[in-house]
């Protein structure tokens, strides 16, 4: 799709000549997302308010182009790609922290904000935003409801619609609409509920009110190595059976271990079949005695070792990165592949900052 001058002089008269890219080697750095899919966009565009984006949404409805909303590109179902052409609307100037009500625990935040950037700024409060993808150092909030994203701790915390109250979107024909409100369940349809998830398919999300939630005052993370699978899924569906809910619960196979203990070099046993990594979490004598009955569930389902793992709990992150992009990959091209997309990224981020600090 040829994108027609007018338009392109039109976004560039609305966001400065910086704000609107479209020469190949630029949107080379466009085509791609976390998926293994590859489509490259005519143009990209980067608002930096919410008036910004209903004129981009209005033009490109006058010329008949259409429009994928993109946060940082991490999304793993091609969501962000330009399949057919057209208009990628980048979120990554409105990365604003519009507001944080530390007494009501709410935030307000523009799309592009990193999802771990909010809990950064808002730690020493005692809170965090809880939805925590695995790729929460890039991923931002839009992106992540867009997705419903989740991670490690949704077993007890719930996914991002869980803590989602209200939203500023721009629907197709321009319109901008709020609903919900920072009020627990507010009256009326859920409608919040309805586009958190949609991946950008109903609207272009401009603003959100989110949940915070108290940081626990005690974490403990334990590891379980198991000869059989079975022995470790018994296990927990024997934790779960006691009523113990853990903050997070993860499983990893043996050809998982083999396949990423390299990279990451944490420890894990090679000749195990499966082991889990849970997280308990809560008061100080809450997390103590929730770990040890977790010890004790996994010593009866015949675990070889387990105990306290603080160093595996730092390197958690790491290890979750290099599985999703390693998910169809031979170990060597699995570190060639997150290195490719590391790349990518950097030089995406480059390519923002070169042009901010342009303005
Ligand atoms: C290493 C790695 C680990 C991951 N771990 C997890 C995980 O643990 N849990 C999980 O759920 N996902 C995970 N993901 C997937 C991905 O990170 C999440 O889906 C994340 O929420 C995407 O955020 P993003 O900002 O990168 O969005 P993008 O990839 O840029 O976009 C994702 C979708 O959201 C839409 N979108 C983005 N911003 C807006 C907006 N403002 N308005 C409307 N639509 C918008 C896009 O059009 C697209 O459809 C992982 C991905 C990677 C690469």
């Amino acid at each position: 799709m040829q994108i027609d001058s007018r338009l392109l002089r039109d976004f560039k008269k609305l966001l400065g000549p910086d704000g609107v890219l479209h020469q190949p080697e630029d949107l080379r750095l466009y085509e791609y997302d976390g998926s293994v899919e590859v489509a490259r966009p005519d143009c990209v565009v980067f608002p930096r308010a919410t008036a910004d984006v209903v004129e981009i949404v209005r033009l490109a409805g006058r010329h008949g182009v259409p429009l994928v909303g993109r946060g940082s590109g991490t999304g793993l179902s091609g969501g962000a790609l330009a399949r057919k052409g057209g208009i990628v609307v980048a979120f990554s100037r409105m990365n604003r922290i519009l507001e944080i009500d530390a007494e009501n625990q709410r935030a307000r935040v523009q799309p592009g904000v990193v999802n771990s950037d909010l809990s950064l700024a808002v730690e020493h409060t005692g809170l965090h935003f809880a939805p925590d993808p695995s790729s929460q150092k890039a991923c931002t909030i839009g992106g992540n409801v867009s997705e419903n994203s989740g991670g490690p701790h949704t077993l007890a915390y719930g996914v991002t619609t869980n803590h989602v109250l209200a939203l500023e979107v721009v629907l197709p024909n321009g319109e901008c609409i709020r609903f919900g409100s920072a009020a627990l369940d507010a009256p009326g349809y859920d409608m919040t509920g309805l586009f958190v998830g949609s991946e950008g398919t109903f609207a272009l999300v401009t603003e959100i009110t989110v949940k915070l939630t108290r940081l626990p005052e005690a974490t403990k993370t334990l590891l379980a190595v198991f000869d059989t699978v079975d022995d470790a899924t018994e296990t927990v569906v024997e934790i779960t059976g006691r009523g113990i809910t853990p903050a997070a619960c993860e499983m990893l196979d043996g050809w998982t271990i083999r396949a990423v203990e390299a990279y990451v070099h944490a420890g894990f046993p090679l000749d195990c079949a499966a082991l889990l990594l849970i997280d308990v979490d809560g008061l100080c004598e809450e997390a103590e005695a929730q770990a040890q009955e977790v010890a004790d569930v996994c010593s009866l389902q015949h675990a070889r070792e387990e105990g306290p793992q603080e160093r595996v709990r730092r390197r958690r992150p790491a290890l979750a990165n290099l599985l999703h992009a390693g998910r169809s990959h031979s170990p060597d091209e699995t570190a060639g592949h997150a290195a490719a997309h590391q790349r990518n990224r950097q030089e995406i981020r480059l390519r923002d900052r070169q042009h901010l600090s342009c303005r």
